[in-house]
């Protein structure tokens, strides 16, 4: 049997495992920031060049985290992985690592706040970055040059579940040789196929559903080898981004059930989507999965699913959708996604307060957008909760 070709829910309980001299069934945490060594000698060789299963500080690497970033990495497609402390660690990892003073960028509009502060960052320090609207690739077109070092974004937005079409942007990327930078946290590993369509790295927070009980942050950037030991993994073990070997540990139990729990979800949320469209309260609902969404085809053609995310516009503005958040039972007001427990948020007053108005409106965000991420509850009781809120 070839190992390779198992199911990604083979590989999301199998991959990456080591096991110690005992044997044991559970992925062990091997809670320790250093390695003892037997000889002066050999910590001098291990310093030298660090081979395989030989670890010297956990800041550079560790056994747990070893086997959490082998394990995503295979999920993924891709040759290796470095996880961090956070998402926010992951994708300020990934561009500081390939962008220095006069390096150009280009990133999609639509991004999540912390993204888009990045790229300000990048900005201070030279970097110069382009926005474009990542739906039209005429504008990734005039916006990519000759010597463009990446292009960056959310394959589908947060929060208004915009979809990027990943294998025309990477062609477009690919033609002046700039690296193709996915943030996949609403596609998800489940629904993924980023690096078959043309990423070179690709990102995901796992505080969201790779952890899926909101219980830990943690992040991870999947790429080549070189990408992830020679290019990213230097800065960020010197920059302090490794993640916490218990975090590491969380993920791995979390990624043996991510296929059940996540297909769940979309399911319930495509039954959500289904029942609350043409709702009188709702002047819009959004949901890859649902015929009418501008990017139907390409979301069922790049991911099979229209995920486990719903954008809705209440009417009445910002005072009707808290109305609404405010009389939910069973959905809870917070702002992670990806969780067990279904989530609703209001993006204006939280996630993307630190825009400007206009910058808001021009991303869709108006006053009564609520983004609801749903959980393993029954669809019926969330539907049930939305209804009675709603009405
Ligand atoms: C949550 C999120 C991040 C940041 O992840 P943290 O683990 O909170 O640092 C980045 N991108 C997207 C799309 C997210 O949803």
């Amino acid at each position: 049997m070839n190992k390779r070709n198992l199911h990604k829910r083979s590989l999301a309980v199998h991959a990456g495992t080591r096991r110690s001299q005992y044997g044991e069934m559970a992925e062990a945490m091997f809670m320790t920031q250093g390695f003892a060594y037997d000889t002066a000698e050999q910590a001098q060789a291990r310093f030298e060049k660090v081979g395989e299963d030989e670890f010297i500080y956990a800041r550079y690497g560790n056994p747990t985290n070893r086997m959490f970033e082998d394990r995503i990495a295979a999920l993924e497609g891709t040759e290796d992985a470095f996880a961090t402390t956070s998402g926010m660690a992951a994708v300020n990892g990934a561009l500081m690592a390939v962008c220095q003073q006069g390096s150009h960028v280009v990133a999609a509009r639509a991004l999540f706040g912390s993204n888009l502060y990045i790229f300000d960052v990048l900005r201070r320090f030279g970097v110069e970055v382009t926005l474009v609207d990542g739906t039209d690739l005429d504008q990734w077109r005039a916006a990519v040059r000759e010597g463009t070092v990446a292009v960056f974004f959310e394959s589908v937005s947060n929060p208004t579940l915009e979809v990027i079409d990943i294998a025309a942007v990477a062609d477009i990327a690919h033609e002046v040789g700039a690296l193709v930078m996915v943030d996949n946290v609403f596609a998800t590993p489940v629904f993924s196929r980023a690096v078959e369509q043309g990423a070179d790295v690709v990102i995901y927070s796992t505080t969201k559903h790779i952890d899926g009980a909101g219980r830990a942050l943690g992040g991870v950037i999947c790429g080549t080898r070189h990408f992830v030991r020679e290019v990213a993994e230097p800065y960020l073990k010197h920059s302090g981004g490794a993640i916490s070997p218990f975090n590491s540990w969380l993920m791995l139990t979390g990624l043996t059930t991510m296929d059940l729990r996540v297909r769940a979800m979309a399911d319930s949320a495509e039954a959500i989507a289904n029942d609350l469209r043409g709702h009188p309260k709702l002047s819009k609902l959004i949901y890859p999965g649902l015929p009418d969404h501008p990017q139907h085809d390409l979301a069922m053609s790049q991911m099979e699913s229209g995920g486990t995310m719903i954008a809705m516009e209440i009417v009445g503005g910002r005072d009707a959708a808290f109305e609404v958040l405010n009389r939910l039972e069973l959905i809870l007001i917070s702002n992670n996604l990806g969780d067990a427990k279904s989530i609703v948020t209001h993006p204006t007053t939280t996630t993307h307060q630190r825009l400007s108005e206009e910058d808001r409106l021009a991303l869709g965000i108006t006053s009564g957008l609520v983004r609801l991420s749903v959980g393993l509850e029954h669809p019926d009781d969330l539907i049930a909760d939305l209804r009675q809120a709603l009405e």
